[in-house]
């Protein structure tokens, strides 16, 4: 079964509002086992409607509308859509008392434009609306459904699983498919890299569809099975998570919707350690995506930004004579701030960050972009450098995500990524 997306209203199509609405319902019709074959936005335009309803009904079985069924006179959808069809209007006496309903009980002065919202196609079914006045309804036309609801965002979060996807699995009872999903988090590996890391592994055979979504500084592997059975979905994607994980192992740090930071946060919390931050470049940014996670009291005892070489040498006992021979941006200095953090936090842990995220300040030997991240044990100090070429805001974010992963390497055991 295959489903288009119609979105109506002038302040999709000027700018002023996002369409939003289009990325939601895919991404429902997908869990569903129904891929979306296009989508597309006009304004309220009756012509513009109509025209769109002829190209979408010779592309899918199923065309999902939204906006433009409020009261106002800009809210023309029901009567396009009628129109488009060759149907009258009609109004329906149950729809009309329950908005009727709906007004008394919250004491709203009717207006007589309000009656629109029980006006509907001839032979459409009404669509139930739990959080708001308009309904929706539903067309059947020569076997293919067109289902029109208000664009709303919040209401239509409602209305597609509680009235729309069952009332699609009543008219398509042939395409109930259950679809499982899974994304597996890599990091220090390029999109085309993971692309060709994988391309003679056979997910075709499993019924697997597979998609690379960069999304800086990571990247994600979405991998989704569909079948008739929810077993063998989950048995095909089982076998396909193995394979993506036979080739990129050392790479992944994360599934689903875990993060960088969720996943060192329950690693130090189970082993029962304690982490100290000395941030540079970062600014906090390490500290800050740590205590995005409830109960991080129990592992980050405290993170300092220590960004001038002062700071270095008042707050983390970095000798001057370190800073002033190989430099505050050094592999020497990134040792001794971890070192220094841990020692005067008296944490398990002390993690640094020094670099240059420009985009002054760099220099032949140090351009901009060159970072150097430490990590400080008991068993000793280890030290990473970078070298990255984005800009000032994108260094920041891939500094901390590579400080993470460095922390979960070392409580894993795990590759390094260099
Ligand atoms: P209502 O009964 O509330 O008037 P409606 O069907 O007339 O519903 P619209 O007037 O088109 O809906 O839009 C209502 C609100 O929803 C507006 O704030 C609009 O910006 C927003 N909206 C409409 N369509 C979309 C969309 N595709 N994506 C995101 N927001 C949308
Ligand atoms: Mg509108």
């Amino acid at each position: 079964m295959q489903v288009a997306i119609l979105t109506i209203g002038n302040e999709l199509t000027s700018g002023r509002t996002q369409d939003t609405n289009s990325s939601y319902i895919a991404r429902e019709m997908g869990a569903c086992g129904w891929p979306v074959r296009t989508m597309m936005s006009v304004g309220d335009s009756e012509d513009a409607i109509k025209q769109a309803l002829d190209h979408l009904m010779g592309l899918a079985d199923a065309v999902l509308v939204t906006g433009g069924l409020g009261p106002t006179a800009d809210d023309i959808t029901t009567a396009a859509v009628a129109k488009a069809f060759g149907r009258k209007l009609y109004t329906d006496e149950e729809v009309m008392a329950h908005v009727k309903g709906i007004f008394t009980r919250y004491r709203l002065k009717w207006t007589e434009n309000n009656a629109k919202q029980a006006v509907f196609p001839e032979d459409a079914r009404p669509i139930r609306n739990p959080v708001g006045t308009a309904f929706g309804f539903s067309l059947n036309i020569d076997g293919k459904v067109v289902a029109v609801i208000p664009g709303v965002p919040f209401e239509i979060r409602r209305m597609i699983p509680e009235e729309v996807i069952p009332m699609l699995k009543e008219a398509f009872p042939g395409a109930v498919e259950h679809s499982e999903r899974r994304t597996i988090k890599l990091f220090g590996l390029g999109e085309a890299a993971v692309d060709e890391a994988l391309a003679d592994a056979d997910f075709k055979s499993l019924g697997v569809e597979i998609g690379f979504y960069p999304n800086f500084p990571e990247n994600h592997i979405v991998l989704i099975a569909r079948h008739k059975e929810r077993a063998q979905a989950q048995e095909h994607i089982r076998r396909a998570v193995e394979l993506v994980e036979a080739k990129l192992r050392r790479y992944i740090f994360a599934c689903d919707d875990e993060t960088a930071e969720g996943v060192v946060a329950a690693l130090l919390t189970e082993k029962r350690l304690t982490l100290a931050t000395a941030e540079s470049c970062t600014g906090g940014l390490i500290a800050d995506r740590l205590t995005d996670i409830p109960g991080s009291s129990a592992f980050l005892e405290r993170g300092v930004v220590t960004y001038s070489n002062q700071a270095k040498i008042d707050l983390l006992g970095v000798p001057e004579a370190v800073i002033a021979e190989f430099g505050a941006v050094s592999e020497q200095t990134a040792k001794l701030m971890a070192e220094g953090v841990r020692r005067l936090a008296g944490t398990d842990l002390g993690l640094s960050v020094t670099g240059i995220a420009g985009p002054a300040g760099g220099s032949e030997q140090k351009p901009v972009g060159t970072v150097y991240i430490a990590l400080a044990d008991r068993a000793g100090t280890i030290c990473r450098h970078f070298a990255w070429r984005w800009d000032r805001r994108r260094i920041k974010v891939i500094a901390s995500e590579a400080a993470l992963i460095m922390v979960k390497d070392r409580l894993t055991g795990g590759p390094a990524h260099d």
